[in-house]
């Protein structure tokens, strides 16, 4: 006979004490209820299974309710046993950690403390036994309160092997965000020995996420750009159809709607005065022939419209097209139209339209 695990005081659990299952209200509806379990398994009356594990330490447990919670405990039973019991080791974990997991088994319940102090043993215990309520619990518990820099890389790799997709992408995730302190962790070091592969594995997705963050600031900047011309075309069209205003917005700043109004009304000014202006030395002068030959390529109706050069510049586009000359730069100048619409509104209307390719 082995050595009996020492009696345990058995104590109420008080449902303020115990997160997780029953705190969520998915467990036994009774506290009297969960204590008789509970005496049943400190008291081992009439237990037939004897669990040994590490140091030593026998568990004794009932092999109905063993079988009862776990399949793989059910198919450990069809063995026969000697003298009436059943011995079966489990080890490699703590032997608190296997108490606590089998009398889970009993009440399907857990304090909390025992949980954070054992989670990683109730995970791989609850993975190799086919218990997924326990496991749901621990992966749980790990989200929403015990991930850290301490256990990360352990955790990660623990989800790896307890098939466990949904932490395993929190966690790689979690190791993302802190790459600089979850790598010069001890947990990583270890890893790094006995891992090698992983390793690298994680370094080439840190590499590929850093190359997707540069990636949406580029995309981000430059969908500023086409926002910014945007508004800028607006403007012309608000320019030229309420008139400039010129002393008034001095005024009253706070007149216009546009923000880019002032600056916009500065260039037209310069623009309509600048002698370098015809033969585009300028640069500002160039910016405003920018703008005003995006304009023409979006205007819906140049007959009616107000802006300088519309027409003659949709007329030199049209003849452009015509001959299929510059070919590129017209695809680049398409392009450009269709990001600046679509970076306000699906169509641009009523002022604007999209160019057809
Ligand atoms: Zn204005
Ligand atoms: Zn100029
Ligand atoms: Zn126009």
């Amino acid at each position: 006979m082995g050595r009996r695990h020492p009696p345990r005081r058995s104590h109420r659990i008080s449902p303020t004490t115990i997160m997780g299952v029953l705190v969520r209200g998915n467990c036994c509806n009774s506290l009297d209820m969960m204590e008789s379990w509970d005496r049943l398994f400190d008291e081992a009356y009439r237990a037939d299974v004897k669990i040994h594990t590490d140091g030593g330490i026998i568990i004794y447990a009932h092999a109905s309710i063993l079988g009862f919670a776990s399949p793989v405990f059910r198919s450990m039973f069809k063995k026969p046993r000697s003298k009436n019991i059943f011995s079966i080791p489990i080890r490699g974990v703590p032997p608190e950690a296997v108490r606590i997991f089998i009398r889970f088994l009993y009440t399907s319940c857990y304090e909390q403390a025992q949980m954070e102090e054992h989670v990683l043993s109730l995970l791989v215990l609850s993975h190799a036994f086919a218990v997924p309520k326990l496991k749901r619990e621990c992966e749980y518990q790990l989200e929403h309160r015990l991930l850290n820099l301490d256990n990360i890389v352990d955790v990660f790799q623990l989800a790896l092997l307890c098939d466990a997709p949904r932490l395993k992408i929190i966690c790689h995730r979690f190791m993302l965000k802190s790459f600089k302190a979850v790598s010069s962790s001890a947990g990583w070091k270890a890893m790094k020995e006995s891992h090698p592969t992983l390793e690298k594995e994680l370094l080439e997705s840190v590499r590929v996420e850093d190359r997707r963050q540069k990636q949406r600031m580029r995309k981000l900047e430059e969908r500023k750009i086409y926002v910014e011309l945007y508004e800028a075309m607006e403007i012309l069209i608000h320019m030229c159809r309420d008139g400039p205003h010129g002393q008034e917005l001095k005024e009253d700043q706070k007149a216009c709607k546009y923000e880019g109004c002032k600056g916009l009304e500065s260039l037209v000014r310069h623009f309509s005065g600048c002698k370098l202006r015809v033969s585009g030395g300028c640069s500002h002068c160039q910016r405003m022939w920018q703008l005003l030959e995006l304009h023409a390529r979006l205007c819906v109706n140049s007959n009616a419209c107000r802006v300088p050069q519309c027409r003659k510049l949709k007329q030199k586009i049209a003849k452009a097209n015509k001959k299929k000359r510059k070919k590129t730069e017209e695809m680049k100048w398409n392009i450009l139209a269709k990001k600046v619409v679509r970076s306000k509104s699906i169509t641009g209307a009523p002022y604007f339209r999209l160019p057809s390719s």
